[in-house]
Formats: structure tokens, sequence, C-alpha cells
């Protein structure tokens, strides 16, 4: 990546966001090696785990992009680029979109008459607003609507992208005889250019963002659920967590080599 950071925008709960020097339109993400959980009720810093937070997006973003979806992603994310990543300028819609193939999580929990781990088909796709303090209600499209969060059309547009992402990324875990079992994308509008407006996939899709079970089996999870679970957060559950994102990021590499 040629592009050198600017003045820092933002800071979250495990990233940095800073201008981009050279390009008005774009901006620069940083990964740090903090890991969180709970709206950042628990939170651990695992050394590496930005450099891995670096390469998991930037990776799916690539294989994402290469199916034609429309992502902020431009370049970045391995090992030379300093657990940064370019991305284009957007301004972020305050929701999460979760798609859904198998019962787990927080639909288990609001649908108790329904079998954990059984197939949703069609899926199911659900609006979490983005609050932390509320820890991100679920939101109806009416009144994403009525708050003017966003249009129909575009509730409409993030609902298809969502589940072409799963769609894509179902399959090239299945590739690996995984099973991805959910997955939370975040949109924003573009700002500036000719594309102004125009609806893309951006934060991240990373290790946090999805459920994946090996095998279709729930105890030989990789993903993030490793860490909301951990009992003793001491060295040993630590390292557990980091090696299954270390599995992941080299996995998702290999996306695409079909
Ligand atoms: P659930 O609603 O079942 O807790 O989560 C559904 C999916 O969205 C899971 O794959 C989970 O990892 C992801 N997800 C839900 N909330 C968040 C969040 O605040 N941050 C991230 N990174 N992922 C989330």
């Amino acid at each position: 990546m040629q592009q050198s950071k600017g003045a820092e925008i933002v800071r979250g709960k495990t990233k940095v966001l800073y201008e981009c020097a050279d390009e008005p339109q774009c901006l620069i993400v940083e990964q740090t090696d903090a890991i969180t959980a709970g709206a950042g009720a628990r939170r651990d810093v695992i050394s590496g785990k930005g450099r891995l937070a670096a390469l998991t997006p930037s990776r799916v973003f690539r294989f994402l992009n290469r199916r034609g979806l429309p992502t902020h992603f431009l370049s970045g994310g391995e090992d030379v680029d300093d657990n940064a990543m370019l991305v284009r300028r957007c301004a972020m819609i305050p929701l999460e979109v979760v798609v859904r193939g198998i019962v787990a999580g927080s639909y288990a929990k609001r649908h108790p008459g329904v079998q954990r781990g059984s197939p949703l088909d069609p899926r199911v796709v659900e609006f979490f607003l983005k609050d932390d303090e509320r820890h991100d209600p679920m939101i109806v499209v009416d009144e994403i609507v009525t708050r003017d969060i966003a249009r129909p059309q575009e509730v409409e547009r993030m609902s298809e992208l969502a589940r072409e992402a799963f769609d894509a990324l179902e399959e090239a875990w299945q590739d690996r005889n995984v099973t991805l079992v959910d997955l939370k994308v975040e949109f924003g509008r573009l700002t500036g250019g000719e594309r102004n407006g125009e609806i893309v996939l951006a934060d991240v899709v990373d290790n946090d963002s999805w459920r994946i079970w090996p095998q279709g089996r729930e105890e030989a999870m990789l993903d993030k659920q490793i860490y909301r679970n951990l009992a003793q957060r001491d060295a040993e559950g630590l390292a557990r967590v980091k090696h299954a994102y270390e599995e992941v990021a080299e996995a998702v590499a290999g996306f695409d080599s079909r």
C-alpha cells in the first residue's frame, strides 16, 4: 500500500480510522491487537491479533470484489501494510445486517421452539441498530425507514447484497468442509465521486463477523464465539483464540482458488 496516513478520524474498540494523506476520497483502517465482546464489556489484547484482523477482512473483501460484489475495500491488509487497509470513504449506515443459514445465537434465543443447528431455508435476514448502550437492538424495516436510517430501496439493496455475500462465502467455506452458520455485514454510502451514494459492503468482514463450524460441528467452531465463550481469559485460552484466527486468515487466503 503506497498511501500514507493523515489525521486520525476516529478510534473504535479494535481499530483506528485515518484520513488518507494522498487521496481525499479514501480512508486508512488500521487494526489493533485488541479483541472485545459484549459491546466492550470483555476486552483483551492478543499480540499479533492486529495483523490477523487486517489479513482476514482484506482477503475476504478481495474475494467478494472478485465475485462482483461492491465493497469499500481497495488494497492493503497484507504483512507489508502495517495492519492497515485502504478503503473508499463512505458514510456508514448504523445497522448490522445478519444473514442466517443455520439456527444459532440470538435467533435460537428468540425462537426457543426452533431446533438449534437446523437449517433456515430460505435464509433469514435481520437488521440490528448499532447502539452499544442498548446492545444493538433488533429493528424492523418500517422503523429503519421511518427513522430515516435508510430508504426502502436501500434496505432492499442491503438485504440483497448481504444474501449474495453469504452465498459466496458459504460456498467458499463449504469447499473447505466448513459450514457458514451466520454472517453479519455492515454497509456504507460512498461519498464523492461518480458513485456518490452507492451502497457498498463496508466496515470489515472477518472472523468476528460470522459463525463457522468445521464439518458442521458447533464444538469445532473457529470464530470469535470461542472468545465470547472463554470461561478463563488466561494465556492458554487467549492462545487458543489466536490459533483459530490464524487458521481462518490462512483459509480465506485460498478463497477463489478452485
Ligand atoms: P447473533 O445475533 O446470533 O448474536 O449474531 C449473528 C451473527 O452476527 C454472528 O455471526 C455474530 O458473530 C455476528 N454479530 C452479531 N453482533 C455482532 C457485533 O456486534 N460485532 C460483530 N463483529 N459481529 C456481530
